[in-house]
């Protein structure tokens, strides 16, 4: 017996695990295999991909929507409402894991989308959603993988912001707030500027410092 007779095995064993919707075409599949002894590779492929449903194994290969989901950005949210207190376009820079820069900035005053947080993959899908002021994200036109990585990336900024704002520093020895070089030893070993920190409400380790 090959191990896709086994799958086919396990499925007829575990039929009624199946979610009802799926009950009859895999029944059709094993009365099809033991009619001819043989199914196509694209049946195979059904047999292999329902034995382990019907089991209650979840398909990794598919990517579960509730990790998609980002939950509310309210740290991230909080941190541009307190830079716009200062600034008039916040903006924050990141970087996805390859190397494309992210860039974050903050709808101003006077346009109707003002307290939104547009997000910018510049090198590659351009405009690519944006966060409402309750936090939520609403990606636009975004594919795997990157759908996911930003996600991950939103989230981490949003409820980690001095680790990943640190990280991007150390990364391109820039401040991720404002794009300039950190030449400051006490920011480089901080991994942004002080008076960056201070505007978006992050910990800054030393004193006497410039923000770069
Ligand atoms: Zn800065």
């Amino acid at each position: 017996m090959t191990e896709l007779h086994q799958r086919a095995q396990i499925l007829k064993q575990h039929l009624s695990g199946l979610p009802h919707s799926k009950i009859d075409f895999a029944s059709s599949l094993i009365k099809q295999l033991e009619r001819k002894g043989q199914l196509s590779e694209k049946q195979w492929f059904w047999v292999d991909k329902l034995a382990d449903m019907a089991q209650g194994i979840p398909d990794f290969t598919q990517p579960e929507p509730e990790k998609i989901t980002v939950g509310a950005l309210t740290g991230l949210i909080a941190m541009f409402n307190k830079a716009a207190e200062k600034l008039k376009y916040p903006a924050i820079a990141l970087q996805l894991p390859d190397g494309n820069e992210v860039r974050l900035s903050r709808a101003g005053k006077e346009s109707k989308n003002s307290g939104y947080v547009y997000v910018k993959v510049p090198a590659s899908v351009g405009y690519a959603g944006k966060v409402d002021p309750d936090g939520q994200y609403f990606p636009k036109d975004v594919k795997e993988p990157l759908k996911t990585e930003l996600a991950t990336l939103l989230k981490k900024m949003s409820r980690h912001p001095a680790e990943t704002a640190a990280e991007y520093g150390k990364l391109t020895g820039r401040c991720c707030f404002c794009s300039l070089p950190l030449t400051d030893p006490k920011s480089t070993a901080v991994g942004y500027g002080k008076v960056c920190a201070h505007r978006y409400g992050l910990p800054w380790g030393g004193k006497n410092s410039s923000c770069n």
